[in-house]
């Protein structure tokens, strides 16, 4: 990842929210960052409707996805802007944008590139293990993968460099 450490709440070139009507109906796009200055974002595949992952742009780096037609998002871990593929070369060409109807939230529909995989353990989604059912009711809930394998090896991808999960 190519760091770039800017503010997260530095201004961007977003309409002004002064209506619930203009937020609701209208046709400027008024997004609605939280307090650090971020706004989610959801990312599915365009062409099967997966989701691929959930993850957090600034203002910049929404006016980045917008502008360049590239995922672009703010890594929260690492506290830098983060152009999806930058490393990995998985870039993530945006396909659609929406945004909610309160503009609090966005949607983006995107076609990966290479293995065509978006998450850095090396699967597909970033949602490959769901809750396994039927488990004894007093037992912790426990995990069953969904996809077959990894698309590709994290270590041939990102070396050395620091996972960006944090415990
Ligand atoms: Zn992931």
């Amino acid at each position: 990842m190519r760091a770039e450490h800017t503010d997260p709440t530095a201004s961007t070139p977003f309409a002004a929210r002064t209506s619930v009507e203009q937020v609701e109906e209208g046709l400027d796009l008024a997004p609605k960052f939280d307090a650090d200055g971020l706004i989610p974002c959801i990312t599915t595949d365009a062409g099967t409707g997966e989701v691929l992952m959930l993850a957090y742009m600034n203002g910049e780096a929404l006016q980045r996805t917008i502008t360049t037609g590239e995922a672009h998002y703010w890594s929260r871990s690492r506290q830098c802007l983060w152009r999806k593929g930058a490393t990995s070369g998985l870039v993530q060409e945006t396909v659609e944008l929406r945004i909610d109807d309160d503009q609090d939230a966005v949607w983006l529909r995107v076609k990966v590139a290479g293995s065509g995989a978006s998450c850095h353990v090396g699967y597909r989604s970033c949602f490959y293990r769901s809750v396994e059912r039927g488990g004894p009711a007093d037992a912790p809930a426990r995990l069953v993968f969904t996809e077959s394998g990894k698309s590709f090896d994290p270590k041939d991808v990102y070396g050395d460099a620091p996972n960006p999960t944090r415990l």
